[in-house]
Order: C-alpha cells, then structure tokens, then sequence
C-alpha cells in the first residue's frame, strides 16, 4: 500500500498542536510506518519542501509574509490541506490584539526598529487559502489527531460530534 505524504507545519502559534503528536507516544510509530513525512520541520523528518502532498496539516495563524508563503506553497501541493487548532482556525492568541494599531503594537514591542518589522493583523488560514478539514482544540485532543489519521488512511475525513458544520460558525 503506497504510504499517503503528509506535511506538518507551523506559522505564528507555540507548536503546542504539533506536540500533540508527540504525546502519542504509543501510537506514534505505527503513524510513522503508515504515512510519509515528507515535511515535519519539527519532528519526524522533512527536507523535501517541493513534491506533491495528500495532506498538509497546518498550525498557527498567519501573521507575516513568510507565514502567508509558507501557506500557499502547502495549499498547492496538497489534495487536503487541515487546519489544527484554534490558532489555525480561528486567529487564537496571535489575533487576539487584532483592534488595536499595529503600529503601536509594534512600536511597543520593538521601540525604534519597529518599522523593519514585516507583520500584518493575524488571521486563520481559511482567510486566505481554502481550508478542507479543521480539528479544533488548543491543543487538539490526542484522539480527534489520531482518528483522522486513521480516516485518511481509508480515504476519508472524520466527523466528530459537537463540530460546528463550518468553521466560520
Ligand atoms: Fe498553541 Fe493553542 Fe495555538 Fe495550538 S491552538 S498553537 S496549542 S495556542
């Protein structure tokens, strides 16, 4: 059975989705076996950042142009691309400040080298890629990950009670 590629990637968030994985610790082997990590910058493996993709799993809101590249060179390469966590979902905490100037934001944070800083109100990646599947949570539950792992290893995507029917709700 040819072995799904998958990507793990994250844009502004504190990667505390992607540790989800990790603490699979019993199932994490078998998922290694059955999928190809073709882009795990923090995990498994991962140089290849150009072939095709079945599924890209993103975390983080994307809050810089290097946030915004990275989104659309996965959305490209891959048949599904999944959004994980609320960050990814919905903006989380990288948006949270989205009401007030970002100028300010950044004069405060960074004083006088504020204007060297390439940043721009945080949002969820379905502003601007179409998202194909979401797994809520900060972090996500363990199982809701691994379940749809399993669902994509049979061709499909999982339901799990309470979702909302988009993630726009
Ligand atoms: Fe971290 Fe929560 Fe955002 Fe995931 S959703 S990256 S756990 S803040």
């Amino acid at each position: 059975m040819t072995k799904p590629v998958i990507a793990i990637a994250g844009l502004t968030a504190c990667s505390g989705c992607q540790l989800t994985l990790f603490n699979c610790e019993e199932e994490l082997p078998q998922v290694a076996e059955r999928f190809r990590f073709a882009w795990f910058p923090m995990g498994l493996s991962g140089s290849d950042e150009c072939g095709p993709l079945d599924v890209a799993f993103v975390e983080g809101a994307v809050s810089t142009p290097e946030d915004l590249e990275t989104l659309i060179n996965l959305r490209n390469r891959s048949s599904l691309l999944v959004a994980i966590g609320t960050c990814a979902i919905w903006g989380g905490i990288a948006a949270m400040k989205n009401n007030e100037s970002r100028k300010e934001l950044a004069e405060t944070i960074y004083g006088d080298s504020a204007h060297s800083i390439k940043t721009f109100a945080p949002g969820p990646l379905q502003r601007f890629v179409t998202v194909d599947f979401a797994i809520t949570g900060c972090p996500p539950e363990k199982g809701e990950l691994l379940t749809t792992f399993a669902s994509i290893l049979h061709g499909t995507l999982p339901v799990f009670p309470g979702y909302p029917v988009c993630t726009e709700c």
